[in-house]
């Protein structure tokens, strides 16, 4: 058996490989961090053979109630992904497995590879009503793309939808493929509503270093982009930087940071109740958002999720606190799982980029129904 993990967002060390029974693995930590969660990798020649994948040091990641109830993933043609045989102890991740090819990839989460960015940025600039925009650099040297579809006039406001902050939260990739994919197509009347009264602007991956090296939770030099909302500077988290200065170009009225959460198993909303500027108006607009998005699709509920901050205890270094508070607007942090929708389960598939992409057309349309409401 050949264990390897060196393509865009690999990450796994290989301890022992010669037992298929007992494969001793390690995940990587993120550079200058010492978080790790994130892995993917291909193990080959393990056709018919019954395979135990040990993760040894899972025991010590950072959110080991990710690793409750959970399955890793696999993919013989790195497009369908689906769950697989996975256990922890307390100790160690163990994944059984025997494939029906010669080559099979695991990983934490159906993998959202910077080339698969690099096709999305490139398929979406030719359409019509969408303008690729190159922000700025990272530390890597990787562009931070921005995608804006529709025309900045007067009296329209100005939609911003940012994701993958946390580069090995791919669904959040996932679910901006969704939302390209919807606002590309012209025949899509509630698009067609929209962008007559809004300007909506993307960034797919806010975090392209952190993606391409298998990261977890950080950039190229370990900065969690996250907590850098209140201190963004050009050696540390340039990436948050030109996007923040971008908006302040703009200016926001409502935005959604999409992420994904290791631990629960619920796709929910998280608000900016803690914020200085927090108000019984902006309450509203959040609570009518969610109960729209609720309705529109059971894969999103409204019971489980973060407990609301209290009143002048928000974390103003997050970015939903930072721009709801700087712009005055409706900004939300949108989570999805790694696990499952406890509510809605797909055993074979369980959470999965197909379904990011249904959420994220739902978080349009819902967007479209509350719009009187959230604006
Ligand atoms: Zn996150």
């Amino acid at each position: 058996m050949i264990i390897s993990s060196q393509f865009d967002g690999g990450n796994i060390e290989c301890l022992d490989a010669s037992d298929p029974a007992n494969v001793q693995l390690h995940i990587r930590k993120d550079n200058e961090s010492d978080f790790f969660q994130w892995f993917y990798f291909r193990a080959a020649n393990v056709m018919d053979l019954d395979c135990r994948y040990v993760i040894a040091n899972a025991g010590a990641a950072a959110y080991t109630g990710g690793w409750q109830d959970y399955r890793a993933v696999a993919s013989y043609d790195r497009e369908f992904w689906f769950r697989v045989d996975t256990s922890f102890d307390g100790d160690k991740l163990v994944i059984e497995h025997n494939s029906s090819e010669d080559q099979v990839y695991f990983a934490y989460f159906a993998p959202y590879s910077m080339e698969r960015h690099a096709d999305l940025i490139a398929f979406a600039q030719t359409s019509e009503h969408c303008q690729a925009l190159t922000l700025g650099e990272t530390l890597d040297g990787q562009a931070m793309d921005c995608l804006r579809f529709g025309e900045p006039a007067a009296g329209r406001k100005v939609i911003w939808f940012v994701a993958r902050q946390h580069p090995g939260e791919t669904m959040a990739e996932w679910w901006m493929e969704g939302m390209i994919n919807r606002l590309v197509d012209h025949s899509d009347p509630v698009v067609t509503e929209m962008l007559k009264k809004a300007v909506i602007y993307l960034v797919p991956n806010m975090n392209p270093d952190g993606s391409r090296r298998g990261h977890l939770r950080t950039n190229a030099v370990g900065s969690n982009l996250n907590r850098e909302w209140d201190k963004a500077s050009a050696d540390k988290s340039p990436e948050v930087l030109c996007v923040q200065e971008m908006i302040r170009q703009t200016g926001l009225d409502f935005g959604l940071d999409v992420h994904g959460d290791e631990t629960l198993p619920y796709n929910f909303i998280a608000g900016t109740e803690g914020i200085p500027g927090w108000n019984a108006d902006r309450q509203q607009q959040l609570d009518s958002y969610k109960q729209t998005l609720a309705r529109l699709n059971p894969d999103f509920q409204t019971e489980h999720g973060y407990p609301a901050n209290r009143p002048g205890n928000a974390n103003l270094s997050y970015c939903s606190n930072s721009l709801a508070q700087e712009h005055g607007a409706l900004m939300m942090t949108l989570e999805m799982p790694f696990k499952d929708a406890s509510d809605t389960p797909d055993n074979l598939q369980g959470w999965s980029p197909e379904r990011c992409a249904k959420l994220a057309h739902s978080c349009l349309d819902a967007l479209h129904l509350s719009w009187d409401q959230v604006t």
